[in-house]
């Protein structure tokens, strides 16, 4: 093992934001248990290792990944960042309620951590004396939002006075590697309201097919979406291929054909670590040269791999990376491109996919509106004449539920009966008073989503389905009910949603017209 040389490291902001530089990140996943652990103290020793390693400019360490307990990463952090390292913090929503999560900021920053990765997080998987309840009360954007919101002093705080900002310099991660359109497309939308609500640098899902990555950075480059995005390249193993490749991991996709080869070359003496890490060394020359601004490191490596494999990465020759991109291309069966490819590299061309613009022409969506639902055409309907600001409806529902303020508390309970029966038989709904369904097609995030999305879907979708249980993901329905109508690209417009828990129980028609759901925001109530 060569020894490690230290050397001052730019913050992972400057980096990245004021330097070209091509940036390394190596994802830490904690251990379970206290840090004195046999395991604890490995991955401990690992992070000093890779913390003076001269090509690794920061470290991201994880959140309870994959739905279990681990240790907490600012432990871990908090020793890096002594060492001058520059360390990314992985949030997720998944444990934490909002008031758990600013909390957790504010210790972040006090304790002079900048960087962040928010995510929505994996659905709860294990959990001492049981399956820990997912919590999803915020998402990956309405995190974003707070962080931002922390940066600026939360100004609405505080009698207006807001309060010391924050320094975050915030992350994000798009799942791109996906198969339908109804669930590829959603995630395009999603990143823009990432980037919108504060995500500085974005990392990519894990994946194998250059094609996919090409197109993420002309896609971002077609909607004016300008962050810096990082390639996930996790290194694989026998082991880690054949989890992926049974969808262990939600968003994480290893095709037959690649399992197949990892397959073969597994067999080999050394059980393929050589040809696993000069395959990810080729990943991050494709990286490089598709115009990422730097590699997303992972796996089960030790700290002599990593080495190797960032020499291995440097070793090539400056155009070396289009044949490897030509043979890093293991998509799904009829998998969906938003852009043609290019047929002289087979990667992304800019032309947009033909089939698609078809699917969007006047002919087509008019099939497409004959196949809707007859319940969603029909609350569509009533959405538009009674519950839309501006309607006539509108305007009378308003004036009903005004003068029902001064009525007795038995009247308003019994118009909340109402309202329930009709919502409970025809959306299952769960009575959250800030109501949702107008924005996802009168599908209620509530009964309908594991994690209670309300500002696109999670990244975990399976072939268009939920990634727990057999569902479709309700935004994927979403999307093709709003295509119909030639809506999807406004699907995630408006402001970020919050839902507000102190509406729980109260009805839902009334906040609307009264303007007391997180649609007054949006202009709901003139
Ligand atoms: S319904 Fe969609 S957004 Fe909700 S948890 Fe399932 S996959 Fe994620």
């Amino acid at each position: 093992m060569r020894a490690p040389i230290a050397g001052i490291k730019p913050t992972w902001r400057h980096l990245l934001a004021e330097t070209g530089e091509f940036a390394t990140c190596v994802e830490l996943v904690t251990s379970r248990g206290i840090i004195t652990e046999r395991s604890g103290r490995r991955v401990l020793e690992l992070a000093r290792l890779l913390a003076q390693h001269p090509r690794v400019h920061a470290l991201s360490i994880t959140d309870n990944p994959g739905g279990s307990a681990m240790l907490s990463a600012d432990t871990l952090g908090t020793d890096l960042l002594a060492r001058g390292q520059e360390v990314i913090i992985h949030l997720s929503c998944k444990d934490w309620n909002r008031n758990a999560l600013q909390s957790h900021a504010w210790q972040l920053a006090s304790e002079g951590f900048d960087n962040v990765l928010a995510l929505s997080g994996d659905f709860p998987t294990g959990g001492y004396q049981g399956r820990a309840s997912g919590v999803f009360d915020i998402d990956s954007v309405g995190l974003l939002r707070m962080f931002s919101d922390l940066n600026a002093g939360l100004p609405l705080e505080a009698g207006g006075r807001g309060m010391e900002r924050t320094r975050f310099f915030s992350g994000a991660v798009v799942s791109n590697f996906k198969r339908h359109e109804r669930e590829l497309m959603p995630q395009y939308f999603k990143l823009a309201k990432k980037i919108e609500n504060g995500a500085a640098f974005i990392i990519t899902q894990i994946g194998y097919d250059a094609r996919k990555q090409d197109e993420l950075l002309k896609y971002m480059r077609l909607r004016g979406l300008q962050v810096p995005v990082l390639a996930n390249v996790y290194v694989l193993s026998l082991a880690a291929a054949r989890y992926f490749h049974a969808g262990h991991i939600p968003g994480v996709v290893v095709t037959d054909e690649l399992l197949a080869l990892v397959e073969k070359q597994g067999a080999a003496p050394d059980q393929g670590r050589a040809f696993f890490l000069e395959f990810a060394a080729r990943q991050c020359a494709v990286a490089r040269g598709l115009g990422y601004r730097g590699v997303y490191l992972g796996g089960h490596l030790r700290y002599e791999d990593y080495d190797r494999l960032l020499e291995l990465a440097e070793s090539f020759g400056e155009g070396d990376w289009r044949a490897f991109a030509g043979e890093l291309r293991f998509s799904q069966p009829g998998e969906f491109y938003f852009f043609e490819p290019d047929p002289g590299t087979g990667l992304s061309s800019t032309q947009i996919n033909r089939e698609y613009l078809r699917s969007k022409s006047p002919e087509a969506l008019r099939a497409a509106r004959r196949e809707l639902p007859l319940g969603y055409r029909l609350n569509s309907l009533v959405h538009d004449r009674v519950f839309e600001p501006g309607a006539a409806g509108f305007r009378a529902g308003r004036r009903i539920y005004q003068a029902l303020e001064g009525a007795g508390e038995g009247v308003r309970r019994a118009l909340h009966g109402v309202e329930q029966a009709i919502k409970i038989a025809a959306f299952d709904c769960r009575d959250c008073g800030d109501c949702s369904l107008p924005e996802i097609t009168f599908l209620c995030p509530e009964s309908q989503c594991a994690k209670n999305q309300r500002n696109g879907p999670c990244g975990g979708t399976r072939q268009g389905k939920c990634e727990v249980g057999e569902k479709e993901c309700i935004w994927a329905l979403a999307y093709q009910r709003l295509k119909a109508e030639g809506k999807e690209e406004q699907m995630l417009n408006g402001p970020v949603v919050f839902k507000d828990g102190a509406l729980q129980g109260t009805s839902a028609w009334a906040n609307a017209f009264l303007g007391r759901d997180h649609r007054a925001e949006e202009g709901g109530v003139e």
